[in-house]
């Protein structure tokens, strides 16, 4: 069935069927009012983060399924909200699609989307429906942290030590191969203990690549960075993958993008200390340190010099 014939109330309909899986602690009213209400506790602050995900530049369905792009919409902007340690409260859903699409298509995408926010307790709190010529979803995601306990970009001084979760590099490689399915898990539960050590100066979840991310924030803390090529965890057998689809390994770490781990500056030298459950299914590699001055890559083959911190990563302009 093409969307025409279910209408825009007939997909609104099947949509809110399909969201009424998630429940949210923080919804006092969810989907189908004018506005969602929702509720942060006391002592809490609200993050709000916005993402658009458009065919063609985000997601192509030649590459991937139409429910891995919806996971991966869902993913990034989540991951927006692990960078504060905040906790998701719930998100909205802009839709915007040819009257000429599949029903089946549409409906696979959002639920994709639900699929991992489920995964988190967030619950599709609204959203609106256009016809359009492109295939768009724009995707706003609220969370809740604890009052002076989110994390920022800025505050990382010279000394700070870099850390960074998780591999880097496959999101790259399977775009390079022209065939997506893996979807980065965004770092919730990770994000909100970072938040609660209170030794974590500054975080930035990777979103467009390594080198760009670490540029930002350094950029807002205003210091310098000494980042350790050879000590950024990528997958096993990531160098020959990368060699099969000719592209250079360290490229792909560095600057590929879409990785969705976070990358974080702690102060002193004791080690951080995650609760148990999250210790067992993380992991933190000593990636480099802040420091003043310039952005420096240690030990890279190619990219040895200073590329400099505008250099490399996702840049839509
Ligand atoms: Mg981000």
């Amino acid at each position: 069935m093409k969307l025409r014939q279910l209408g825009e109330f007939g997909l609104i309909q099947r949509i809110e069927r399909e969201a009424r899986r998630i429940q949210g602690a923080g919804v006092v009213l969810g989907i189908g009012d004018d506005a969602a209400l929702l509720r942060a506790k006391a002592g809490e602050d609200v993050a709000v983060t916005s993402d658009a995900f458009v065919e063609g530049v985000h997601f192509r369905f030649d590459h991937e399924s139409p429910r891995t792009a919806g996971r991966r919409a869902l993913a990034a902007t989540l991951s927006d909200l692990a960078a504060m340690g905040a906790r998701p409260l719930g998100f909205t859903l802009s839709l915007s699609v040819a009257p000429s699409r599949d029903v089946d298509v549409v409906l696979a995408v959002v639920k994709g989307g639900l699929d991992v926010a489920a995964e988190h307790a967030c619950p599709l709190v609204g959203g609106n429906v256009t016809a359009s010529r492109s295939f768009e979803l724009h995707v706003t995601a609220l969370g809740a942290v604890t009052r002076g306990r989110a994390l920022h970009r800025a505050g990382g001084r010279p000394g700070d030590r870099l850390f960074l979760s998780g591999p880097l590099g496959q999101s790259a490689l399977e775009r390079a191969r022209g065939r997506v399915r893996h979807v980065p898990e965004p770092r919730i539960a990770l994000g909100r203990a970072l938040a609660w050590t209170g030794r974590v100066s500054a975080c930035i979840d990777i979103s467009d690549g390594v080198l760009a991310d670490l540029a930002h924030l350094c950029r807002a803390s205003d210091v310098g960075a000494r980042l350790r090529v050879s000590a950024l965890p990528r997958p096993p057998g990531f160098e020959a993958a990368c060699r099969r689809v000719k592209r250079n390994p360290e490229e792909l770490l560095l600057s590929g993008g879409e990785d969705y781990e976070l990358l974080f500056s702690v102060r002193g030298s004791a080690p951080i200390e995650l609760p148990p459950e999250l210790r067992a299914r993380t992991s933190l590699s000593a990636v480099g340190v802040l420091a003043r001055g310039g952005l420096e890559l240690v030990d890279g083959q190619r990219w040895e010099a200073n590329g400099g911190p505008e250099k490399g990563g996702w840049q839509h302009f």
